[in-house]
């Protein structure tokens, strides 16, 4: 699926990325930034792959831990190719960087909810007139080009 961005959008992402002070080169990692995340928000953020059908990316959920903290977790598509991976974790890494709101609850609700949770994610990849969606795209392309050139 293609999705043209405009410039407008990748100017927007590119003010927001600023702000966190985080230096993108071709040197710094996924691993790096979401240290870089962790240790200047309160975020915790946990990527995890996971058998999801082949139409599904991959989703992002902030999950209520037993002590009470909330753990953002990023399921990814483990079929989809290493390339397709990175770029499903910048995009919904983008969603955690933009301050946008997702499903919040306990992991056990979130197995409980798997199948419609399931549905969302589709629901929303297909749908990505979503400005939300767009937003996070334009960010994610923004992000790999500054820690590629
Ligand atoms: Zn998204």
């Amino acid at each position: 699926m293609f999705i043209s961005i405009s410039l407008s959008r990748r100017q927007k992402a590119k003010k927001i990325l600023q702000k966190l002070n985080f230096n993108f080169t071709n040197r710094s990692t996924i691993i790096d930034l979401i240290t870089h995340l962790e240790k200047t928000t309160d975020k915790k953020i946990k990527i995890l792959f996971a058998k999801l059908p082949l139409t599904t990316h991959g989703g992002w959920f902030s999950i209520i831990t037993d002590d009470g903290y909330i753990v953002e977790h990023i399921f990814i598509n483990d079929m989809l190719s290493p390339l397709q991976q990175i770029h499903t974790i910048l995009h919904e890494l983008s969603h955690i960087i933009r301050g946008d709101k997702t499903w919040c609850g306990t992991l056990n609700e979130l197995f409980m909810e798997k199948e419609r949770l399931i549905k969302l994610m589709l629901y929303r990849r297909l749908n990505g007139s979503n400005e939300q969606e767009l937003d996070a795209e334009a960010m994610a392309l923004v992000i790999h080009d500054s820690m590629t050139k």
